[in-house]
């Protein structure tokens, strides 16, 4: 994805605007829809037959007949995919949209001379029932684009993002696996030994965060002051996840480049996160020990990454159980619950191993991601004679 800042007049924001509420509409009423359905009861209804219904209730509403469908359509379209995505236990069951939280909808068959150049930083692009729309030209415009989505953020930017798949990067060829953690203070360790972290917001504006959560948290609900500081706010948590994403397509990219196979483990992340919630009342059990794991998991955008190999890298990825990764050595290979002497440091104490935890655990993906390769492939002359992956630490 290539983002653009958009620059809408303020007519066409309002038509933007509405395209935002019909898609919102129409997603909230598959929600609803999905919530009246449990298993057992038959099939719920699918993309297809849930665009059927969208021509009913466009006859029914006229207002909604006056929007776009191809807005609307791709609402569902997205709805199926979160449905997809949740059933694939990567993500959260879809929700509620609420009004100025990710706002946004999708236009697709966009055809090439739906977006052009104007001068050396304008471009523009057209929108169904909107028009020509300018945007900042930051960069170039990948060719070949399909479909884009246009979203407004919490602080009321407006941005189009065009969607073409990222070319898949060729493998080097030089038969090297990484294992790749996801760390809690670091955001990924490499068996390499690397440790990656998300450039993080620099000290100031680090001060400044928690000075602008005092200050919302002092002032009146529904003051003038109290929108100033929430913009403040969202501008800043949107400069962190803008820094975030970039750290996904740079280490993405470089990982693919250097490594044949890349392994992850196979994290349900929607399967940890949910159990920490709960009230303040009636927590959840183990919610404040959690509350960091998960603070750690999603600032280091561990499902954006795992995502963005398996774009650039199809077919290299390799997911590997994480049962044990954590307490095994990866020198001796004996596992003991408590080698790791603290969130940073593994020592063995059977042949006294000691190294960074997480880069410990990297590598005993990489191991196993090791075994799950030449199982797969088992010799080619004699005929596969060792094809039992390793017992521990594999499904696939
Ligand atoms: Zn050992």
């Amino acid at each position: 994805m290539s983002r653009y800042r958009l620059q809408p007049t303020p007519a066409q924001e309002a038509v933007l605007a509405e395209h935002c509420r019909h898609a919102r509409y129409v997603w909230n009423l598959a929600v609803e829809q999905r919530s009246f359905w449990w298993p057992g009861r038959g099939g719920a209804p699918g993309f297809a037959e849930q665009c059927r219904q969208l021509t009913e209730a466009r006859a029914a509403h006229p207002w909604l007949a006056k929007g776009s469908i191809i807005v609307q359509q791709q609402a569902l379209k997205d709805f199926a995919q979160a449905m997809a995505n949740f059933f694939g236990g990567t993500h959260e069951r879809p929700t509620w949209r609420k009004r100025g939280h990710s706002e946004g909808f999708r236009i697709v068959a966009v055809k090439a001379d739906d977006v052009r150049r104007l001068s050396r930083h304008a471009g523009e692009v057209r929108v169904p029932k909107v028009g020509w729309v300018r945007f900042r030209w930051s960069r170039p415009v990948p060719a070949g684009v399909k479909s884009y989505r246009v979203t407004r953020d919490r602080s009321g930017r407006w941005h189009v993002a065009f969607a073409a798949l990222p070319a898949s990067i060729p493998a080097p060829g030089n038969g090297a696996v990484v294992g790749v953690d996801r760390g809690v203070v670091v955001s990924a360790a490499l068996s390499t030994g690397e440790l990656l972290t998300v450039a993080p917001l620099r000290q100031t504006e680090q001060a400044r965060l928690r000075r602008l959560e005092r200050r919302l948290a002092r002032a009146k609900p529904g003051s003038v002051r109290r929108a100033k500081v929430k913009a403040a706010l969202a501008r800043l948590k949107a400069c962190r996840k803008d820094r975030r994403k970039d750290w996904v397509e740079k280490t993405s990219t470089d990982l693919a480049r250097r490594f044949d196979v890349i392994a992850v483990e196979n994290l349900k992340i929607a399967a940890m996160t949910r159990s920490t919630r709960g009230t303040a009342e009636k927590p959840g059990r183990g919610v404040r020990c959690k509350a960091g794991l998960n603070r750690g998991i999603l600032a280091g955008g561990w499902g954006l990454l795992v995502a963005r190999l398996e774009h650039k890298a199809p077919g290299r990825v390799v997911r590997v159980d994480p049962a044990f990764t954590s307490q095994r050595c990866s020198a001796c290979g004996f596992v003991d619950r408590r080698a790791r002497e603290s969130q940073a440091r593994f020592r063995c104490r059977s042949c006294a191993h000691a190294e960074h935890a997480d880069v410990n655990a990297a590598r005993n993906i990489a191991h196993a991601a090791g075994h799950a390769v030449a199982a797969r492939e088992g010799p080619r002359n004699t005929g596969p004679v060792h094809r039992e992956p390793h017992p521990v630490l594999l499904t696939a």
